[in-house]
């Protein structure tokens, strides 16, 4: 085992089904540390399993760039027992009282905040994110979105009124590595609450929480059967999203991705929704509370390292305060820290993986090499690991690659306006349209820009702020369908013919 911290306490528990993978948890109480465990097992049937494939994977810490676990690689054999399971598990779970499945929703939201300590360690060594952001966004949100959605379990009559409320069936869900718990919550809550079972996919560099919510739901008493976690690649992805067993698919990740996954389904009758990437406009307006909407672009672009899917990292400021405003956040950006993710005064942790801080670096040389002016701050980066500081390039043009592609990391662009409707020209000019954000003191004036941005959310004078209760999604490249709110719970059912008389 690897251990993290300091221990208090263990508690020992009976292996579930094999020695050496998974044989104890630490006890509640013990909220200063986390133990991980060398290998990791499928999560299948209510148990844990050998991979049929007999393969195992590492995954590492990108702060030390060090193996945290072995973890299993579900193959093809591995993926149909997993979708078996979850068909298996489908009549008695959907057949529950909206009730009963609330009750367990409820439970898993309550051990989720109970153990929230342990999993907001695990997400930072997993992820490189930091813990003060996984103790107050991830992990609180994670238990937000299954109180959340056990509150609409025994309500769907009520949220499609006169209709035979149905749920679509097995659920194959494929989520990425930037907010890793999260993203399993925002997922399996809605499927269960509408009484579908769960296939789910993590990504491959970040998959330790979203098994270890599988103890929370043993914990819960979850049925057997009714959530499942493969573990494992892009094939293992591919194997779940066209198994002729899943009723409907659930994809978060990029834009790529999301493309061969819409043409592989494709045909087959197969529901599907999709949240893909992003290229958010952040926009100043003179009238702004400057040094509010400094704090606001720093939090929309350099939280999780820029790892959001919704990051603000088109700024647009209006002309008469760019030189201001740039000066303001050059000096703001001066104080970001950047280290230890496990540090609690961390503003900005690691990079999420090689492969990532590759494709941030190839793109900050082509904004370099485009002719944009390039600013970071003085700053000491850690060694090991993967490390970017923050970034800022001005004297940028609609046309350079920093401006029209997703850099998904710490890097920002700013370019000016002069009125509002060049400042929705500008930021309409993208494939995507997942997020914006407003700054201005004028009321009317946000919501005459706001019904004009082809976005799927527009944060007014704050940015990156989420909620169960808010739908998420995109247009365009960014994917479609939304999770969270009342409209996310669409994806879940099937609707018949009314049942009201006439
Ligand atoms: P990715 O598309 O490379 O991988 C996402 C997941 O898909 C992983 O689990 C991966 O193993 C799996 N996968 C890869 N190939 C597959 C295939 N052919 N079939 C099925 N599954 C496959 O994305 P990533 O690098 O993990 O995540 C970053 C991307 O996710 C960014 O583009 C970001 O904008 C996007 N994202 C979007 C949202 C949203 O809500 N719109 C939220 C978070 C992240």
């Amino acid at each position: 085992m690897a251990n993290t911290g300091k221990r208090k306490g263990r508690r020992e528990r009976p292996d579930l089904t094999f020695g050496g993978v998974w044989d104890y948890a630490p006890a509640p109480e013990s909220t200063d540390h986390v133990d991980v465990a060398e290998r990791y097992g499928l999560f299948v049937g209510g148990a844990w399993a050998r991979p049929r494939s007999g393969k195992y994977f590492a995954t590492m810490n990108p702060a030390n760039g060090r193996k945290l676990s072995d973890v299993a690689y579900a193959g093809g054999k591995d993926v149909d027992a997993a979708v078996a399971a979850a068909k298996k598990a489908l009549p008695g779970w959907s057949r529950l009282s909206g009730d009963d499945r609330a009750r367990y929703l409820y439970r898993v939201a309550r051990v989720l905040q109970e153990r929230a300590r342990e999993f907001a360690v695990l997400e930072t060594l997993d992820n490189g994110k930091p813990i003060k952001e996984t103790r107050d966004v991830d992990v609180p949100l994670a238990a937000q979105h299954f109180f959340y959605h056990a509150g609409w379990a025994d309500k769907l009559d009520m949220l499609f009124p006169g209709q035979d409320v149905q749920p679509v069936g097995v659920v194959g869900q494929v989520i990425p590595w930037n907010f890793p718990l999260l993203m399993a919550a925002w997922k399996i809550a809605p499927a269960l609450a509408a009484g579908n079972t769960v296939v789910i996919k993590p990504a491959e560099t970040s998959p330790l929480t979203a098994l270890r919510l599988c103890e929370v739901f043993m914990q819960a008493g979850l049925p057997a059967g009714v959530v499942n976690v493969v573990t494992g690649d892009g094939k293992t992805g591919r194997s779940l999203v066209t198994h002729p067993g899943v009723d409907k698919v659930a994809f978060t990740g990029s834009t790529e991705v999301g493309k061969e996954i819409q043409r592989a389904v494709a045909g087959r009758g197969v529901d599907l929704t999709l949240e893909l990437g992003g290229k958010a406009a952040h926009l100043v307006f003179e009238d702004a509370a400057l040094d509010q909407a400094v704090e606001g672009v720093v939090r929309g672009i350099f939280f999780n390292q820029g790892h959001v899917c919704c990051a603000g990292s088109r700024l647009l400021v209006q002309e008469g305060v760019h030189d201001v405003f740039v000066r303001k956040l050059k000096r703001r950006m001066g104080r970001i820290r950047v280290g230890d993710p496990l540090d609690k005064n961390t503003d900005m942790g690691a990079i999420h993986s090689r492969e990532q801080l590759q494709r941030i670096r190839e793109l900050v040389d082509a904004g370099v090499q485009e002719g944009a002016t390039l600013y970071q701050p003085e700053c000491e980066l850690p060694r090991g690991g993967y490390w970017f500081a923050p970034t800022l390039f001005t004297g940028v043009s609609q046309t350079q690659r920093i401006v029209r592609e997703e850099i998904f990391g710490p890097v920002l662009s700013v370019s000016t306006f002069r009125t509002p409707e060049e400042a929705v020209a500008k930021a309409n000019d993208t494939s995507y349209g997942l997020s914006a954000g407003i700054w201005t003191d004028k009321g009317a004036r946000i919501l005459w820009m706001a019904a004009r941005m082809r976005a799927g959310v527009v944060w007014n004078n704050t940015f990156n702020r989420f909620d169960a209760a808010s739908p998420f999604g995109g247009f365009q490249e960014s994917g479609f369908g939304r999770e969270g709110g009342r409209q996310g719970l669409r994806a879940y059912v099937r609707l018949g013919a009314g049942l009201l008389p006439g």
